[in-house]
């Protein structure tokens, strides 16, 4: 096995290009795992340590740019307020060593159904900024994931940064585990609202061969928050919407039985942190408006 150490993007991309088989290495917390199992055997790793660009986030006026290989450590020390939702996911990842070391492009990179950032990026809304020598491309997050453990890369590009739409209103994750760390999800599900533009996203993990947003479910919800002037009037939301919600986002899951968990369990389980997300933000969001009021 070749060791490539591209001391630039620009090497990066160049190397990536010559070889295209290449195994981009990041915090190495993935392919560091499948080299020593024996399941990946690549001709060539590519070390992107060098490459300090990739661990530096900017926060603009409406996004975050958040370098590839940003530790989740950081992200939950510094960008909770921008990123709430992403930097709940992160708290959830595997044990401080790990948090210390991978970041959100290597679980783009892999990909895998149960990775705890997709239904965060999915419900804040992102884009995957992609490279290669041949230019860069911003890739919608509901495009990026093309089947299990397969992504919208094409050979030659790697990921530079990820761009998330600030939290424009609360923002939650759940998930369930069969113990309280170090645990993949048996299934997660992200939640954002946006009062901005009155809409509301979903992420579900680990629930089908992809993560996924329940769109039926986001779309049924809108329409009963506009009905019922709930945006304004900041009343809760009746049960019977709450148990729609659940449901439309249960019936959005495609999940398998595994070792993990059953099919059934994990629709039920979607449905359950649906619910409890959808209380959690809404009475934040509900919080936010009185202490808004109460200053006017
Ligand atoms: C003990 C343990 C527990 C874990 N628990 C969790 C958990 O709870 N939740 C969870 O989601 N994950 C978990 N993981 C998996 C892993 O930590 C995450 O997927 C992490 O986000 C990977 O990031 P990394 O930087 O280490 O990626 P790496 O291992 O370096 O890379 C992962 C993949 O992404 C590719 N890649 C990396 N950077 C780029 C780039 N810039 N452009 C293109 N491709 C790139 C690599 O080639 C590889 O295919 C766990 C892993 C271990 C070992």
């Amino acid at each position: 096995m070749d060791f490539l150490r591209p001391a630039s993007w620009e090497e990066a991309l160049a190397a990536k290009a010559e070889h295209p088989t290449a195994v981009p290495i990041a915090g190495g917390t993935d392919v560091m795992v499948e080299i020593n199992f024996d399941h990946r055997r690549p001709e060539y790793l590519m070390d992107l340590n060098r490459i300090g660009d990739l661990t530096e986030w900017e926060v603009g006026e409406d996004t975050v740019r958040l370098g590839a290989s940003v530790p989740y450590t950081r992200i939950m020390e510094h960008l909770r307020a921008e990123l709430p939702g992403l930097a709940l996911a992160a708290r959830t990842v595997a044990s401080p060593q790990i948090r210390n070391r991978g970041g959100v492009g290597g679980n783009l990179g892999t990909a895998s159904p149960a990775g705890d950032a997709h239904p965060a990026l999915l419900a804040a809304g992102a884009e995957v900024e992609a490279a290669s020598v041949r230019g860069s491309r911003r890739i919608p997050i509901d495009a990026f994931y093309t089947g299990v453990k397969r992504n919208a890369l094409a050979p030659d590009e790697l990921i530079r940064a990820v761009h998330i739409k600030k939290a424009d209103g609360p923002q939650q994750f759940s998930k369930v585990g069969t113990r309280n760390a170090m645990v993949i999800a048996v299934c997660a599900f992200g939640l954002a609202l946006h009062p901005g533009t009155r809409t509301v996203r979903t992420g579900i993990g680990s629930a089908a061969p992809t993560p996924v947003r329940a769109t039926a479910a986001e779309d049924f919800l809108k329409a009963a928050l506009d009905e019922g002037g709930l945006w304004d009037n900041g009343r809760t939301v009746p049960p019977s919407v709450a148990q729609q919600f659940a449901d439309l986002c249960s019936a959005a899951c495609n999940p398998v039985d595994d070792v993990r968990g059953t099919a059934g369990y994990r629709r039920h389980a979607v449905g359950v942190m649906a619910r409890r997300t959808l209380t959690w933000t809404w009475e934040s969001y509900r919080g936010t408006r009185r202490l808004t009021e109460g200053a006017a």
